[in-house]
């Protein structure tokens, strides 16, 4: 029988009671994997061991394709209008608010981003976000396309199939919403894997599904790990399609097992390394807020953070001066604590992985100008890093470090600076900072990168697309454009009269 995980929630700004099952979740029920292994989960804040997992197997992929693929047929896909669809995926999203808090918590529990920003981004914006599809679900239609007299001809934009989801752990919730959103809105059945680091928001997420009323097999959740369940999902022959979010390692690998496998249709949203290009006009006090939220939100472990600083020469040093105060009044503790602001990065590996960019940077000659160290002595909290005095061929100008640590560039005029920002094999996002709109206008123009920040960073929305250039991706996510990547067009031409004879 797979395990229940229990946790009562006391904090200044939070109390409540969660328990939920934490088995693997196919066909609408909870249960142990096939090999009835179990996977320990961590509280990044304390390195301590929060809830054991059912850990899933290429078994139970089989297992969930067989429900999905039923369910498809009989109760989802075409089977279901998408009225009723939206009915259902209205019906989670009310339930999700229901439940704000307690996801908020389980998210920071699970993964260290503080209840204030879990609360008020990642689990509002992931109600939104299935509000938002749910808008879709009954006005995803085809065209008639007029061609002669002696036919009509139309499209139908039909469901895929089932399709496969594997995502991150920086964003658990959000991005398991921002996949079953536009899927489920567009009539397919889904298998997710969540990170087997930040399970328990996806495992919740199950209770309310069924709670919602959506039929079995239609939502199946099977966390494990990534060469296990993940290699599963992308080299089944049952999946019509693969949605992954996670590094651009890991992408390329999903390209080779959808071309060795059925050839299936694939969406990547990858890793990034984001340019932010501060002009010598820009609203410095705005800037330097605006940088920091950029550089640090999320305790750095945001794929579109915009952590290649670039600095109008004229502005460097106070733009440098007031950048470090804003640093310095970053708060970094407890998740659950009234002010922090920054929790602790997500687990032991991820710490390790900074801690040796970081060391990679001085050993290569950048200078330290604020941060770089552990914060206590428990749990994986580390002090928001800066680094200046770099070359462009250092590890930490060009590499994707996803933890707290930006660098600060000089650039002398508008060439200099996005020929600088444009020199990375990541495109996922780039900001500018301005008071000359035109200026700022040219400039984005010039910045290869799938989203672009005139005076902001970090800003989303439901309705507008997100994805990279180059490297950071294939495929949009979010908005219209992410409808297009899970549905077939079939094209229908009825024969009105157009003679044949042989
Ligand atoms: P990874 O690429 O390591 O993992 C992502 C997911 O893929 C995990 O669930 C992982 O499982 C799974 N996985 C690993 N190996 C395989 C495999 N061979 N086949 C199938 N699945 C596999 O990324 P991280 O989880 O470390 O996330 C950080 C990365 O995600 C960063 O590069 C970041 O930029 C990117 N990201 C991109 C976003 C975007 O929208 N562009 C948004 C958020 C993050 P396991 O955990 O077991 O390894």
């Amino acid at each position: 029988m797979p395990s229940t995980f229990s946790y009562e929630f006391k904090t200044p700004t939070y109390s409540g009671k969660t328990s939920f099952n934490t088995g693997i979740y196919i066909n609408g029920e909870f249960r142990d994997g096939s090999d009835s292994t179990t996977i320990d989960v961590f509280n990044p804040a304390t390195g301590q061991v929060i809830a054991k997992i059912s850990e899933g197997t290429p078994k139970d992929i089989d297992l969930a394709v067989e429900a999905a693929q039923k369910a498809f047929e009989s109760s989802w896909g075409l089977k279901c209008p998408g009225a009723q669809r939206s009915i259902l995926m209205n019906k989670l999203a009310n339930l999700m608010e229901k439940h704000l808090d307690e996801l908020a918590a389980i998210e920071a529990l699970d993964g260290g981003k503080t209840f204030f920003w879990s609360k008020n981004v990642d689990i509002v914006a992931a109600i939104d976000c299935i509000r938002y599809y749910a808008g879709w679900a009954d006005k995803v239609t085809g065209q008639v396309l007029e061609t002669t007299e002696a036919k009509l001809t139309y499209t139908r934009h039909e469901p895929i199939g089932v399709v496969g989801h594997i995502i991150a752990w920086n964003f658990p919730l959000l991005l398991m919403c921002w996949k079953l959103g536009p899927a489920l809105a567009t009539g397919n059945t889904v298998i997710l894997k969540p990170s087997e680091m930040t399970p328990l928001t996806a495992l919740r997420m199950c209770e309310l599904i069924a709670e919602a009323g959506f039929p079995p097999g239609v939502v199946n959740v099977v966390p494990g790990y990534g060469n296990t369940v993940g290699d599963a999902i992308t080299h089944h022959h049952g999946i019509e399609k693969v949605s992954f979010t996670g590094s651009t390692l890991v992408g390329r690998k999903i390209m080779e097992a959808a071309a060795k496998s059925n050839l299936k249709n694939i969406t990547l949203e990858l890793g990034g390394k984001s340019p932010n290009i501060i002009f010598d006009d820009a609203d410095l006090e705005k800037a330097a807020n605006w940088a920091a939220f950029g550089v640090f939100w999320n305790q750095g472990q945001v794929c579109s953070a915009a952590t290649r600083l670039y600095v109008q020469a004229g502005i460097y040093d106070k733009f440098l001066e007031k950048f470090t105060e804003k640093l310095k009044a970053i708060n970094v503790g407890d998740p659950f604590g009234e002010t922090s602001w920054h929790g602790p990065q997500v687990s032991q590996t991820q710490y390790d992985r900074i801690m040796n960019y970081i060391q990679a940077g001085k050993d290569e000659g950048a200078k330290v100008h604020i941060g770089g160290e552990r914060i206590g002595t428990e749990g994986y909290f580390m002090q928001p890093t800066l680094f200046t005095d770099t070359k462009p061929d250092m590890k930490i100008v060009k590499e994707e470090i996803f933890g707290p640590v930006g660098v600060l560039i000089k650039f002398e005029d508008e060439e200099d600076a996005i020929r600088q920002a444009n020199d990375s094999t990541y495109g996922l996002a780039a900001a500018v900072f301005t008071e000359n709109i035109n200026r700022a206008i040219e400039t984005v123009h010039k910045l290869k990168a799938g989203t672009t920040w005139v005076n902001c960073t970090n800003s989303l929305h439901n309705n507008v697309p997100f994805g990279g250039f180059k490297q950071s991706g294939i495929g949009r996510e979010l908005g219209e454009y992410a409808l297009h990547h899970y549905t077939n067009v079939k094209a229908v031409h009825v024969n009105l009269g157009i003679p044949m004879n042989i």
